[in-house]
């Protein structure tokens, strides 16, 4: 369960996928709520809590919902941009039993990962804020976002993450939701880009094998075949956002006419196997051709919906990534204007 506790941050990444409207702090639900919800999902069989924003950090109650986490036996990972990660407030969440932090690097060089964040001083922040985790004793996951601005650096990064002390890189190029489609332009590299990315973080995996885990995620523009979105719709994973929308996964909110139920009103297990949302697209019966028939159908459900709805139209379209979408020219055509000589333009950030 990835749990949203707000979606305020410091940060303004212009490949954030939070919405467009985020919500509001007045909206957020209180101490109370998240750990009925907690309850609730350890109930239906949760097992990572994975606190997420925003910024997780700017909510002060996050100490107490880590030992909520603790004490239902649910592994909770702190995804954070570091910020506001202090040594007394690290000691707090570890001692009320936070088994794990993912922490965002927007670039190996901090005058330009500081540009991409939109907040001067960040970069030298993280580096402390990796310091003070690996210093406590919790596992370390680096995480850093791939795009134009930073994708020349992919090996300086995994690099940069085992000097860190991490034991865990992850390597993802931007997904084109939220505040990244609003940016696509500026972010979108170029074939040879992401070769050459693709090429030196393999190099890596040899280079650092027994010392760090580097999992790389492919840019679906690039690839033949799209992923199996959140492991599949409605299959492993649910997405609370900071109001208690419960969605199948975090840019769903972007597809027209879906119902999602919220945790105020009803129970995550209810959610789950009941909602509208959830069922709209579990399983395969939805899917039109050319994935009905498709032998991949049960391996990568047909890709994303909301990419799907993003640059198709149609939420049930196979994924315009996949080679055998009919709407697969609208990718080729968008990586040709966007990936082809000029300037790139600059970055609209999420504040
Ligand atoms: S991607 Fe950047 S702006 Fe968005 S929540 Fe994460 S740190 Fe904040
Ligand atoms: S046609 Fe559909 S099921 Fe087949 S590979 Fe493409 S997206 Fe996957």
């Amino acid at each position: 369960m990835l749990a949203e506790l707000t979606h305020r941050c410091p940060l303004g990444c212009p490949y954030c996928s939070n919405p467009l409207r985020l919500d509001p702090k007045g909206e957020e639900l209180d101490t109370a709520t998240w750990q009925r919800v907690l309850g609730e999902a350890a109930a239906l069989g949760v097992l990572h809590v994975h606190l997420s924003g925003g910024e997780p950090l700017a909510r002060p109650d996050l100490p107490e919902l880590v030992a909520s986490c603790a004490k239902l036996g649910l592994y909770s990972n702190l995804i954070t941009s570091g910020i506001g990660l202090s040594e007394r407030r690290l000691a707090a969440l570890a001692d009320a039993g936070l088994d794990h932090v993912q922490l965002s690097i927007q670039d190996a060089l901090g005058e330009s990962a500081d540009r991409i964040a939109g907040y001067r001083g960040a970069f030298a922040r993280k580096r402390e804020a990796a310091g003070l985790v690996v210093a406590a004793g919790l596992p370390l996951t680096v995480n850093a976002v791939l795009h134009r601005g930073n994708i020349e650096r992919a090996g300086t990064l995994v690099a940069l993450a085992v000097e860190l002390g991490a034991r865990r890189v992850e390597i993802a190029h931007a997904q084109y939701y939220g505040w990244a489609l609003a940016n696509r332009a500026a972010l979108q590299p170029a074939a040879a880009q992401v070769r050459r990315a693709v090429a030196e973080v393999e190099q890596r995996k040899q280079a650092h094998a027994g010392r760090i885990v580097i999992d790389h995620v492919a840019p679906d523009y690039h690839a033949r075949f799209p992923k199996a979105c959140m492991g599949g719709w409605g299959r492993r994973s649910l997405n609370v956002t900071p109001s208690g929308k419960v969605l199948p996964c975090h840019a769903a909110e972007t597809i027209p006419g879906l119902e999602f139920w919220s945790v105020r009103e009803h129970a995550p297990a209810e959610i789950w196997q009941d909602s509208p949302a959830f069922n709209a697209f579990r399983g395969t019966d939805w899917m039109q051709e050319p994935c009905r028939s498709c032998a991949r159908r049960t391996v990568d459900f047909g890709g994303c919906r909301c990419q799907a709805m993003a640059l198709a139209g149609d939420p049930r379209a196979t994924d315009p990534v996949c080679s055998l979408s009919p709407h697969r020219a609208k990718v080729d055509a968008a990586l040709l204007a966007e990936t082809g000589a000029g300037s790139m333009p600059d970055y609209v950030y999420r504040r």
